[in-house]
């Protein structure tokens, strides 16, 4: 039986070893090893590929959040409202800052609803922030028309969504800032945590680069009281030619994606034709969930699910005064949601082999 892994990150390093070994010996003998000229250049990189003026290259997408907030003066006493589906950071980064995180139910395709977002407004609510899940963004246009509407900042948690678009737009393009994790399981991902912010406010960039960095101004004058969260430029250097390779591998994903819907398409909800999924997951949902996961792992074929638990019935959230029924979208699919393995060193008969597992299980209704 061949094994079909969720992420195969060996695969990975093994595929680049001999063009990437060089890069990092490079890197390391250039002697500068935090910021630097890696930087830069990543920096560079990334916000045109976002279509942004700027880049802030940061060591996480929870610290491109967070400082993202703290940036835009958000802090205790503001509400922020975000989805209740996504990774744990997205609330978390929102109390981090002292605020107040304000779930909105989503739709079919696991985004937020613009509609329940236009519903969560109180005098409070300070930002919206979208979370662009599974590899497709948002949709921004109600969005944004909500945020100016009531002149909320947008903070975009584009996480899961580096490269994909929205009516052309990339993700990361819409809000006030577009905040980006890459951690080892994202599509760019590094050799360990990284993560990035981009925006078009010059002033906004000077004060993360700020906060990023002991709130320091120059080397000896703090303006503010900051943190450290730099980017190493190891991890710059890898992701600089990691990013040169993306788009073949966002086309894998996409390939693996258009054979999974051929067979499984009713089980995932469809993309609309102006957005550009770059799959970082591929998501079914269906009944009788677990019994299906256990079925596929007895074929050797490795699942996940994004998220079991929703954010606002996680123990941590109990304070926030959310109970089971909140969100009646986001729990139904918390138990019907399960992700395939999509990632691009899968073959085509890996595919075949999931689609074929999925409808022998189910046809045994
Ligand atoms: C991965 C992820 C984050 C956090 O990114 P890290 O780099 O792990 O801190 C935030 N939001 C979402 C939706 C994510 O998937």
């Amino acid at each position: 039986m061949r094994r079909i892994p969720f992420v195969d990150l060996k695969a990975q390093f093994a595929e680049e070893r001999e063009a990437l070994m060089p890069v990092i010996e490079a890197t390391l003998a250039g002697g500068a090893w935090v910021g630097g000229e890696a930087v830069e250049q990543l920096e560079a990189r990334l916000a045109e590929r976002c279509g942004r003026a700027h880049a802030v290259a940061l060591n996480s997408g929870t610290d491109a959040l967070i400082l993202s907030l703290r940036a835009l003066g958000i802090g205790p006493g503001d509400e922020v409202i975000t989805a209740p589906n996504s990774f744990i950071a997205s609330a978390g980064a929102i109390i981090a800052v002292g605020a107040v995180p304000v779930f909105a139910d989503v739709r079919a395709d696991q985004n937020i609803d613009p509609d329940a977002v236009a519903a969560a407004i109180t005098p409070r609510t300070r930002a919206i922030m979208p979370v662009h899940l599974t590899g497709r963004v948002a949709d921004m246009d109600p969005l944004m028309a909500i945020a100016a509407h009531h002149g909320l900042a947008v903070v975009e948690d584009a996480a899961q969504s580096f490269g994909a678009t929205y009516r052309g737009r990339p993700a990361g393009g819409f809000g006030h800032v577009g905040c980006f994790s890459a951690h080892p399981l994202k599509n760019l991902n590094a050799a360990g945590d990284a993560g990035f912010a981009v925006t078009d406010d010059a002033a906004l960039a000077e004060r993360l680069r700020r906060l990023r960095s002991h709130g320091l101004a120059d080397r000896n004058n703090a303006t503010e009281w900051g943190l450290v969260s730099r980017m190493d430029s190891l991890q710059a250097a890898i992701l600089s030619f990691r990013l040169g390779r993306l788009d073949a591998v966002i086309a894998r994903r996409r390939a693996n994606a258009a054979l999974y819907r051929h067979s499984l398409g009713h089980l995932n909800a469809p993309c609309r034709n102006h957005e550009f999924n770059t799959f970082h997951l591929f998501v079914i949902q269906v009944g009788r969930r677990d019994a299906l996961r256990d079925f596929l792992a007895k074929r050797g074929i490795t699942t996940a699910i994004h998220y079991p638990v929703p954010i606002h019935l996680q123990p941590a959230a109990a304070g926030l005064g959310y109970g089971q029924g909140a969100f009646p979208e986001c729990e139904r699919q918390a138990s019907r949601i399960l992700s395939l393995p999509i990632h691009q060193f899968l073959r085509p008969e890996d595919i075949t082999a999931v689609c074929e597992a999925v409808t022998d299980y189910r046809g045994r209704d």
